[in-house]
Formats: C-alpha cells, sequence, structure tokens
C-alpha cells in the first residue's frame, strides 16, 4: 500500500492505454484507462463476462489487443492503433516483460509433477535468473514466507486448494515481479480456504508489493485495496479509494453489483 505522497513522484508501474479488444464481432474490452502505482494495490470488481480476466491477459501479453498499448514500468510493450501496428516487440522481449509481471490463476495450475519446492525453483532457472541451487534456496525462503516450510517435499496433490494457491503465489513471487496479477484467486476455494490466501495476499499488500487483483472478496477489497475499479461491459464505470467506490458508489451499475455481491 502506498501513501498520496509516493504515488504523486514515481512512474507507474503500469500503464493500460485506450485498450481496445473484441472475438468476432463482441467487444470485450471497449477503452480501457488503467494507471498503477509502484506499490499500489488496484482490485478490479464487476460482474462475470465484464472482461476483467481478458483485461489481466492483455496486460500480461497472453492476449494481443486490437486497440491500445500496455507499458509496464515505462517500456512499451506493443501499440496498435485501429489495426495499425505502428510497433511491437518481438518473443523475446514479451517473454522479458513477461518475467516482471507475476500471474496468480483461479486453479492455481501448478505443476502436478514436480514437488512444491521445484514448481517454484523452476522459473527462475528455466529462464537462467538462478543456479538451480540458489532458486531452491530461493523456493525454501518464499514458502515459509506462504507458511508452508514444512511442504517442500509434497506434490500438489497432497495439498488443500488453499495450500496450492499459497504455493502458486509463491511460484510467482520467484520471478520477483514489479507486479503481480491475481485472478480471481480464491474463487475456486471452499469457503474455509479463502482467509489463508487473503492473508498471504495482504501481507504482500502492506510490504509494498505492487498488486493488480480481481476478486468478488469486498471485505478484502475494503481492507487492502488503494483503489477498486468497477468494469462492466468492457469499460471502466467508476474508480477510486474503496470508501467511495464501494461505500458511496456514483453508478447505478455499480451499486447494483454491489447489492448482490454484498
Ligand atoms: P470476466 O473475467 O469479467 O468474467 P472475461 O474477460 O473472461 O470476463 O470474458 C469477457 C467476454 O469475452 C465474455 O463474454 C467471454 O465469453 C468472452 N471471451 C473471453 N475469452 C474469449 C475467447 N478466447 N474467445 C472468445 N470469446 C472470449
Ligand atoms: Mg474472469
Amino acid at each position: 500500500m502506498t501513501t498520496a505522497s509516493t504515488l504523486e513522484a514515481s512512474p507507474a508501474a503500469l500503464e493500460v492505454h485506450d485498450v481496445h479488444k473484441w472475438y468476432g464481432t463482441q467487444r470485450v474490452l471497449d477503452g480501457i484507462d488503467l494507471t498503477v502505482r509502484p506499490g499500489e494495490v488496484t482490485v478490479i470488481l464487476g460482474p462475470s463476462g465484464s472482461g476483467k480476466s481478458t483485461l489481466l491477459r492483455v496486460i500480461n501479453h497472453l492476449e494481443k489487443p486490437e486497440v491500445g498499448h500496455v507499458s509496464v514500468n515505462g517500456e512499451l510493450i506493443g501499440v496498435r492503433r485501429h489495426g495499425r501496428r505502428l510497433k511491437e516487440l518481438g518473443e523475446r522481449a514479451i517473454l522479458a516483460q513477461r518475467s516482471r509481471i507475476g500471474f496468480v490463476f483461479q486453479n492455481f495450475n501448478l505443476f502436478p509433477h514436480l514437488t512444491v519446492l521445484d514448481n517454484v525453483a523452476a522459473a527462475p532457472v528455466a529462464t537462467g535468473k538462478l543456479s538451480r541451487p540458489a532458486a531452491q534456496e530461493l523456493a525454501r525462503e518464499l514458502l515459509g514466507r506462504v507458511g508452508l516450510g514444512d511442504k517442500a517435499g509434497a506434490y500438489p496433490r497432497q495439498l488443500s486448494g488453499g495450500q496450492q494457491q499459497r504455493v502458486a503465489i509463491a511460484r510467482a513471487l520467484a520471478l520477483r515481479p514489479g507486479i503481480i496479477l491475481f485472478d480471481e484467486p480464491t474463487s475456486a476455494l471452499d469457503p474455509e480456504l479463502v482467509g489463508e490466501v487473503l492473508a498471504v495476499i495482504k501481507d504482500l499488500a502492506t510490504s509494498g508489493t505492487t498488486l493488480v487483483i480481481v476478486t468478488h472478496e469486498i471485505g478484502f477489497a475494503r481492507e487492502v485495496a488503494d483503489r477498486v475499479v468497477f468494469v462492466d461491459g468492457g469499460r471502466i464505470v467508476e474508480q477510486g479509494p474503496p470508501g467511495q467506490v464501494l461505500d458511496a458508489p456514483r453508478h447505478e451499475r455499480t451499486r447494483d453489483f454491489l447489492s448482490k455481491v454484498l
């Protein structure tokens, strides 16, 4: 989480500029502008099908927008205007960018055939950032941080969903990303396991990691978000501090959504 003065002074960790994305004739993102400052925690809310996952996938270059661009730490990733490609990074540059962005999925996506330790250590080794022993040392440290220091030798199937998601968070941290994206990190979990995962994310939030979190956990958003962004129909309907968007929403669509999830 950040203070007002650091928000003003630092360059953007993430900038999404006028992003449009469509599948066939369906407009899924319809002109998204979003700026995230270093250390800022942004929570994205919105109904199912409103384009939240697509937005995260565009930020992480898993999808290309038809129009608009995304930059991470001031580095432009690809520029397209009205279908005309002005500049585009090559595959290597995209991979380098992606390694600076952590992504935590709804369904954990751990490697089933690798131990917990190797799940966390794999990416720094594969990308040549660390030797295997150094990556394993880092993985042990990160597993300790998410409260799973005793599970290093286990396989994902031996863990609860909450534990698997905490491994996925440790795995995202292993590349020391500048920003971590979470796509509904607790919606596949049994209710009693949600709290342990939110506690880990909250720890990251309070230690200054830049986070963009798609979630329906309104209480959590109120607690950790610097900014809440409400998306509907591929557009940002409103955004602001949690006290404003959650407690005094200006738009009918936001009020309607909140009345359904609260
Ligand atoms: P959310 O995460 O807010 O529920 P999504 O970004 O997953 O929304 O999806 C937004 C819309 O885009 C939905 O109507 C969905 O069906 C559609 N969509 C998402 N991915 C694809 C795809 N790969 N091909 C076609 N349509 C897609
Ligand atoms: Mg989604």
